[in-house]
């Protein structure tokens, strides 16, 4: 079997769901499981929702109800009349939003998130799956929380392997077995108490790896509006050119930096159990994309991932202490406990700097727990820049004119973090 996945912008509209419907039918070659996410930028505009939960709940009700009409013009687009099976699925999701804006009871941000962030990609599926029985290819909808398990940690929840493992092959093989496309939500899963877990910001790749793997599929296609893997973001960088192969190692390293074209999670599932990923364009789909395999190392260009809305944050001990292994353990811990990614870090005698992303209400948790045992200065609005396979050409043309703060290289990788914009204040926190 395969498992495709389709992203927000294959799905943003009519146009796009039938082109999606297109490609189902010319590539599928076998059993196939499909995964997709939420409609175009729906997944943004349910934060907005969620954030007005808490602040305003017409206007959350309101903005959920947009929502509502969106994906119903996209249904009167797709059929001459929205059969009414469909209507009332969509409702039932939206007023499943409803109660939990409604809810009184207080509630942490998080798990309220994961609550409606889901509609997105319910309602998205719910469209395909009756799109594509229209036409004729025979599909079943899968709701992905009854195969996804992961623990309590929402927004971010963590694969229960086995059990999840267990469940995709009961739910997905007696469909495909019947015949039938397997439909389900990528980015969404369940806690063995039935609530409601996403599994990260575009976290769709990774459910179709998670599929993938537990049904040892044959090969995962994403399909994107790029024509593949390139050397580097088309929206931020010039001549870049696109990487016909990479091992699964240099996507992992890729990804891991920041390259925003898989979901970092993706490659591990897929690499354990040899599944090549393919990434091709639903607007050229003929054309061969990037394949994602094996483990021998080749020459590649140089490769530019860069990370926007960085900060650095420097900790000095304040008795002038040598910034120690035990030292480094307390702020470790607690940038796992935060759940804050370093990307960049350095240590010296009494001080130690890490390259954040710039979230203004995790960073003020961190200084607040720490002020007493270190002074802390924030430096925000900055740039990394992480170049892969570096060659000492390209790189002063690449930093032209940017303020360079901090520069680490390790063989042929490179990460620069520079300003960003004119006029910088170095807001200290704490000193
Ligand atoms: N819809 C979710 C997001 O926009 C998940 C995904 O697209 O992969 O983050
Ligand atoms: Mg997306």
């Amino acid at each position: 079997m395969n498992v495709f996945k389709f992203g927000g912008a294959s799905v943003k509209n009519a146009a796009g769901i039938i082109n999606v419907s297109k490609i189902i039918q010319k590539f599928k070659s076998g059993p196939l499981v499909v995964v997709v996410s939420a409609t175009g930028k729906t997944t943004n505009a349910l934060e907005e929702v969620i954030n007005e939960k808490f602040t305003d709940k017409k206007k959350s009700i309101q903005l959920l109800r947009v929502i509502q009409n969106k994906h119903i013009e996209i249904a009167k687009d797709l059929f001459d009349t929205i059969p009414e099976e469909l209507l009332s699925q969509i409702q039932e999701h939206i007023v499943e939003g409803e109660w939990i804006i409604e809810e009184e009871r207080e509630m942490q941000y998080d798990y309220v998130y994961d609550q409606i962030i889901c509609i997105g990609e319910l309602i998205s599926s719910r469209i395909l799956t009756h799109y594509l029985n229209s036409q004729n290819i025979s599909t079943e909808f899968v709701d992905a929380r009854s195969m996804i398990e992961t623990d309590d940690t929402w927004r971010e929840g963590r694969i229960q392997w086995s059990n999840t493992n267990e469940k995709i092959n009961s739910h997905c093989n007696p469909i495909l077995n019947a015949g039938k496309i397997v439909l389900t939500q990528g980015f969404i899963g369940s806690t063995s108490e039935n609530n409601t877990v996403s599994l990260g910001r575009e976290g769709s790749d990774y459910t179709a790896a998670i599929i993938s793997a537990a049904m040892d599929a044959k090969s995962m296609i994403i399909w994107k509006d790029v024509p593949g893997v390139l050397t580097g973001d088309p929206k931020v960088f010039e001549n870049v050119t696109k990487l016909d192969h990479l091992t699964f190692m240099e996507a992992i390293e890729m990804t891991y930096y920041g390259a925003k074209v898989i979901h970092p999670k993706t490659i591990q599932p897929l690499k354990n159990k040899n599944i090549p990923l393919h990434v091709r364009s639903f607007l050229d789909p003929e054309s061969d994309g990037t394949l994602i395999f094996g483990e021998i190392e080749r020459e590649y260009p140089p490769i530019v991932v860069l990370e926007s809305n960085q900060a650095l944050v420097h900790f000095s001990s304040k008795d002038l202490s040598f910034i120690a292994e035990d030292h480094l353990a307390r702020l470790f811990d607690l940038f796992d406990k935060l759940r804050i990614k370093v990307n960049v870090m350095r240590n010296t005698a009494i001080s130690f700097t890490v390259c954040i992303q710039n979230d203004k209400s995790k960073i003020h948790l961190l200084t607040e727990t720490v002020h007493e045992q270190f002074a802390v200065i924030v430096e925000p609005n900055l740039d990394l820049y992480t170049i892969r396979h570096c060659n000492d050409s390209m790189l002063p043309k690449l930093l032209e004119e940017k303020i360079i703060i901090m520069e680490e290289r390790i063989r042929k990788t490179v990460q620069v973090v520079v300003k960003s914009a004119p006029g910088i204040i170095h807001k200290r926190v704490e000193a």
